[in-house]
């Protein structure tokens, strides 16, 4: 048996019978676990509150025999509290979590804390569709496969307006006009210049910054974290 200290992200629960819950949570050290929990869903169960999508919470684990389980809570909060009135925003929050779900993979200290402060500032925003794309493209950048935007990816010039010829989601970057005979691009150079900015600004600064249909961009920069990751 061993004793882990550790934090975690509940991301879902699923009901087993009548009695038992088991969550899949997002931890700080040990990263995407599943966790059972006996008799959970008694109304009376001590755990119960905290173990619902959303909540963060701190304690001791043990694991047995290949399994996880839960022998203390010490402290929990509910990432999602400030805005659980806020439809908008909540279903903003489930977009976030089954995301970060889905394409999460392994234990990263930094992806842990970037989610947990990801839904906590959620509360804070007016500006829910960019919230979602710098969501998406810091996401893409400490999953490490940031593309090469701001350099051409075959002669490393700096791209700029004049230079810029095209970008490619299967090549990972842009090019420059004398390395590329097309102009068939997959991003504009304003689309560019746009993640540029949204990946530099804190998550608390991006609200009054004008992005043209960020829609657009989630929806592509979503299709290339799928092709990414997919085995
Ligand atoms: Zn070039």
């Amino acid at each position: 048996m061993i004793f882990i200290k550790d934090e975690a992200i509940v991301l879902r629960k699923s009901e087993v019978g009548d009695k038992d819950l088991s969550i899949t949570v997002y931890t700080k050290t040990l990263g995407k676990e599943n966790i059972y929990v006996k008799g959970a869903q008694i109304i009376k169960h001590p755990f119960l509150p905290v173990l619902q999508p959303f909540n963060w919470f701190k304690g001791v684990l043990i694991r047995y025999k290949e399994k996880l389980y839960i022998k203390e809570i010490d402290k929990s909060y509910n990432l999602a509290y400030n805005y659980t009135k806020d439809l908008d925003k909540l279903k903003t929050a489930i977009w976030i979590l089954e995301t970060f779900d889905k394409y999460t993979l392994f234990p990263d200290k930094n992806m842990f804390t970037f989610l947990k402060k990801t839904l906590y500032f959620l509360s804070k925003t007016n500006n829910l569709e960019n919230y979602k794309l710098s969501f998406v493209i810091k996401y893409i950048y400490l999953y490490g496969i940031f593309p090469m935007i701001s350099k051409c990816i075959k002669c490393e010039i700096d791209i700029n307006s004049s230079n810029f010829a095209k970008f490619s989601f299967k090549k990972r970057g842009s090019i420059c006009k004398k390395c590329s005979k097309d102009k068939k691009t997959d991003l504009t150079y304003n689309q560019i210049l746009d993640i540029n900015k949204l990946l530099k600004k804190d998550l608390k600064e991006i609200d009054k910054i004008n992005i043209k249909n960020p829609e657009s961009l989630i929806n592509k920069l979503t299709k290339y974290l799928e092709s990414e990751t997919s085995l």
